[in-house]
């Protein structure tokens, strides 16, 4: 039996008639204010992964369905990009109260269509609406600057204007999340927006876009359109789109980027991570056992920030036992389970995928002594589960090292010094996050200095940066040169216009003779 749609969810989807009550519904596309169904004679299954359950069906828009957004996004333009600061602001005011009030709907629809836990899922969406709470304040991130006297009775000075219409492609790991990062800063700024979700849960990207409509987006400022490469490559031919933001894989990630530069549009990619803990002897036990157990198990190891590698320096035997005793606690299941503490995988290829890459660290010599391999959950037989596992005597050209393996897997390496482990760290082609672990100050601030990783924690296993700063990951990590959310991301969806004034004759005019006064 299908769980049913929340009501939030319900206004974004096309029921099928009665007749075909078996059938699931179909995801509406939002053009020009208007939430409808495709035309698209090609769908893909939504499904729940702790169940297969389909639980929607995605359409692949059609070149005119995505023309006619871009179209009403361009026409959208001139008029919203001319309203006042404050009125955008309070729309941002808005969408965050109404994200407040829909948390737990827009929670079990993470759930229900990417398999994180509840706990989880809220987490994803409210670390989006603190995006939207920075939007609300964006008014300063948008100030120009002056300098006055340039020459002679001129100035120069600068404003930060709207790009046109942007776009951005998301992910399925943070469906909720990543969508904030994008259109609340792209439409604050004046910007019209086209969002692409992820194929593969776009059930929170849909709620979120129906909030902002009520929360007073006018008609066209932000549409949403769905589907897979080709709506992609719709995105980056389309002469009409100035910016594309993209969060996902490597390979996606480096096409965009290479394909969206060619056509002259601006674009950010963040890719992804190998994120390592670097442990050093002194750590605290309890503390950093737990940090690490977290941060690489919790939602199922799909986080760009998970910790996927830890390098021990001065070995594993201190920590193996500690860590392994704290895995086997974690309760694997279905994510709206009250006990759940690990979720499924996405799909049945990523688990796949997962498995194949414990068992080639295995063929390659490391050893396996937590095996999530295998796991059947009681209730969900069928759900895309691998329980947490732990790689020991990993080495550094080993495939399970060299490839993200985005699932609950630990590798773990040893280094006899922290200069080693920095190496081994600077060595990997990912720079997104990295956390050291350790009671020295001193040892903690030649780290943060030496590492060559865009996100740092100290004791702090997921250093993800709140909204006022930026995510900076580097390296192969992201392509592009402003980052998102914050003052890079406000950069990015805008472009300085720096204008230059002469009114010369105007001072010496007003140094004679007041304006307006008759002599
Ligand atoms: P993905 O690359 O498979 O999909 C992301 C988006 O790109 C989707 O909308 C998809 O439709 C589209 N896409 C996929 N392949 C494409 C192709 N060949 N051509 C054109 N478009 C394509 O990524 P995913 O599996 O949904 O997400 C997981 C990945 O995202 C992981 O690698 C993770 O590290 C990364 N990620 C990175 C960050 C970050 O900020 N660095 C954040 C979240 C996730």
């Amino acid at each position: 039996t299908r769980i049913p749609h929340s009501p939030l969810r319900q206004r974004t989807l096309v029921s099928q008639p009665e007749a075909a009550v078996s059938h699931p519904p179909n995801v509406k596309l939002l053009i020009n204010g208007e939430f409808r169904d495709s035309q698209t004679g090609d769908w893909i299954d939504v499904t729940n992964p702790a169940t297969q359950e389909v639980v929607s069906r995605l359409p692949q828009t059609t070149p005119a369905e995505f023309n006619a957004a871009v179209q009403a996004a361009k026409d959208a333009f001139p008029a919203w990009r001319r309203t006042p600061v404050p009125h955008r602001l309070r729309v941002m005011f808005k969408l965050q109260q109404l994200i407040r009030e829909n948390m737990d709907e827009l929670a079990a629809n993470v759930t229900l269509e990417q398999g994180k836990t509840l706990a989880d899922a809220r987490g994803d969406v409210f670390r989006g609406l603190e995006v939207v709470e920075y939007a609300c304040g964006m008014g300063s991130q948008l100030m120009g600057e002056i300098v006055e006297n340039v020459s002679s009775g001129m100035d120069t000075y600068s404003l930060r204007q709207p790009l046109g219409v942007c776009a951005g492609i998301c992910p399925f790991n943070f469906p909720a999340m990543i969508p904030l990062w994008m259109f609340p800063v792209a439409v604050t700024a004046g910007n019209t927006f086209v969002l692409k979700p992820s194929e593969k849960d776009p059930g929170a990207a849909m709620m979120l876009a129906e909030l902002a409509m009520e929360a007073g987006l006018p008609r066209g400022v932000l549409n949403v359109v769905h589907g897979t490469h080709n709506t992609v490559n719709n995105i980056l031919e389309h002469p009409d789109i100035a910016a594309v933001s993209f969060v996902g894989s490597d390979q996606a990630g480096r096409y965009i980027y290479q394909r969206g530069c060619e056509n002259g549009k601006r674009v950010q990619a963040n890719m992804g991570a190998k994120n390592h803990a670097v442990v050093l002897p002194d750590a605290n036990f309890e503390a950093t056992t737990a940090a690490l157990t977290g941060a690489a198990f919790g939602a199922a190891g799909q986080r760009c920030m998970a910790i996927s590698a830890a390098v021990f320096v001065g070995g594993l035997d201190r920590w193996q036992a500690g860590l392994i005793e704290r895995a086997k606690g974690l309760h694997v299941t279905a994510g709206h389970e009250a006990k759940a503490d690990v979720g499924p995988l996405i799909s049945k290829e990523a688990k796949s995928r997962v498995e194949r890459l414990i068992a080639s660290g295995i063929k390659e010599g490391a050893d396996c002594p937590l095996d999530g391999r295998g796991i059947v959950v009681p209730g969900y037989e069928r759900g895309n589960f691998v329980g947490p596992t732990l790689l020991t005597k990993v080495k550094p050209y080993m495939e399970c090292y060299k490839e993200e393996i985005f699932g609950p897997v630990l590798v773990c390496l040893e280094a006899e010094t922290m200069d080693e482990a920095i190496n081994i760290v600077n060595a990997n082609s990912h720079g997104n996050g990295v956390a050291l672990f350790t009671r020295s100050g001193p040892a903690a601030r030649k780290f943060q200095h030496d590492i060559d990783v865009g996100m740092v924690g100290i004791n702090v296993p997921i250093p993800v940066p709140l909204p006022f700063f930026s995510f900076t990951g580097w390296r192969g990590s992201f392509h592009g040169d402003l980052h998102m959310y914050g003052k890079a991301g406000v950069q990015f969806y805008t472009q300085p216009k720096t204008v230059t004034t002469n009114w010369k004759d105007a001072d010496d005019q007003v140094g004679k003779r007041a304006p307006g006064l008759d002599s």
